[in-house]
């Protein structure tokens, strides 16, 4: 196959992790016979600095002209302040926007050899594979009117949490989909009782569902999931829910394997689009530029981007199996590691799994 993927180190530990991503992707393409071509762009603070724009017009054009897209991290304090009139992370909403992936697919999965670095009772965590669909563009954090007012001579300020029929049933449907590939569970999230919202939500859940008797499907209050994600998380398979909700249950479940270097992600639009690949880390300013990141975030990214934009699922397997055999052998970042565990550093890490993947 000849594929064109596109890729976006942006800032902080960005380029390192991005750099063994492409390394590993080469040596898959090697092994299996493929050519991909890589282009790179700016985006993030870096785009900032080179162009005074988040997202240039060029790296849009190479994201949108490509198979997949596959990102590193954007931000970091030299463009934080609040008052600046571009930000790193305007970048990675538009390109979101512009791409049209409306699903982002976060696995949650507890290896055994990291068991112990879970915050939760290894009994508690073991065999825990959960797969989060969040809906990405819409509901509270792209509704209008949004913003500052000002009510009876004093500040206010106004969200709005609104969906419409096609954005729930897109991403719910996908979530069925993905459940069928799996253990064939659906959790849907949502605040039925007290949203409008979420009353559509679903309303529209239990049609789709209707198409889908193979698959078990759950409706579950978020504050109710936030709790049972912590006491029972092994019990969930597919967890599907909207925008906000998903944001911060989706930051709450990677802390059930307590690694965040180890989390990859996915964001989907329509069939045929472009995907959008990403470790779910941010830059790590405290760390980069010293060669100590854990990259294989990205490169379970990279496997997603292999399975579901190129639809190369053995090469994707082979990549994950590699990264599960070097981290079975005891190889370990430092984040990762239990304290007195010797350590390496991400170019290590990222030619420990090239050295596994010729290993079968
Ligand atoms: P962070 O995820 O960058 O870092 C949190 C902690 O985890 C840090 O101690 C960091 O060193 C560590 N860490 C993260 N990834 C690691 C890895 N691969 N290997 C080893 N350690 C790792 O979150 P933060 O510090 O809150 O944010 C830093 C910057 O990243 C901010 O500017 C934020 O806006 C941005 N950010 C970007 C994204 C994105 O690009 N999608 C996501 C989250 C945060």
């Amino acid at each position: 196959m000849n594929a064109t993927i596109t890729l976006l180190p942006g800032d902080g530990i960005g380029p390192e992790i991005v750099a063994e991503a492409r390394r590993v992707l080469e040596a898959v393409a090697k092994r299996h016979e493929h050519t991909f071509t890589f282009h790179e762009g700016l985006i993030g603070g870096c785009a900032i600095d080179a162009h005074e724009t988040a997202l240039p017009e060029e790296t849009l054009g190479l994201c949108l002209s490509a198979d997949a897209v596959l990102l590193g991290a954007v931000g970091g304090p030299r463009w934080s302040d609040p008052k600046a009139a571009v930000r790193p992370e305007q970048g990675l909403l538009a390109l979101r926007k512009a791409m049209g992936v409306f699903a982002n697919l976060r696995p949650v999965q507890v290896l055994d050899a990291l068991v112990d670095a879970s915050p939760l009772r290894p009994e508690r965590v073991r065999g825990v594979d959960i797969l989060i669909v969040r809906e990405l563009t819409g509901g509270l954090y792209f509704g209008q009117p949004q913003g500052p007012e000002v009510i009876d001579g004093r500040r206010a300020a106004v969200d709005t949490l609104r969906y419409k029929e096609d954005e729930i049933r897109r991403v719910v449907q996908l979530a069925f989909d993905l459940a069928r590939t799996r253990r064939k569970k659906l959790t849907s999230v949502d605040k039925a009782n007290v949203l409008a919202s979420s009353r559509l939500w679903r309303e529209i859940t239990h049609e789709i569902a209707a198409g889908y008797p193979d698959v078990e499907c759950e409706d579950i209050l978020v504050d109710a999931c936030a709790m049972f994600l912590i006491n029972r998380p092994a019990d969930f398979d597919v967890i599907v829910t909207e925008n906000m909700f998903g944001d911060i249950l989706s930051d709450e479940a990677s802390m059930i394997t307590g690694s965040l270097g180890m989390l990859p992600s996915a964001s989907l639009g329509l069939p045929g689009m472009p995907g959008l690949y990403e470790p779910i880390h941010g830059s790590a300013p405290d760390i980069a530029g010293q060669g100590i990141a854990n990259p294989l975030a990205t490169l379970l990214s990279s496997a997603m981007l292999l399975r579901s934009s190129l639809g190369l699922k053995k090469e994707a397997a082979h990549l994950e199996a590699a990264v599960n055999r070097v981290l079975g052998r005891g190889a370990r970042t430092a984040d990762i590691a239990r304290s007195g565990e010797p350590v390496i550093g991400t170019r290590q890490m990222g030619q420990c799994v090239i050295d596994a993947l010729s290993e079968v």
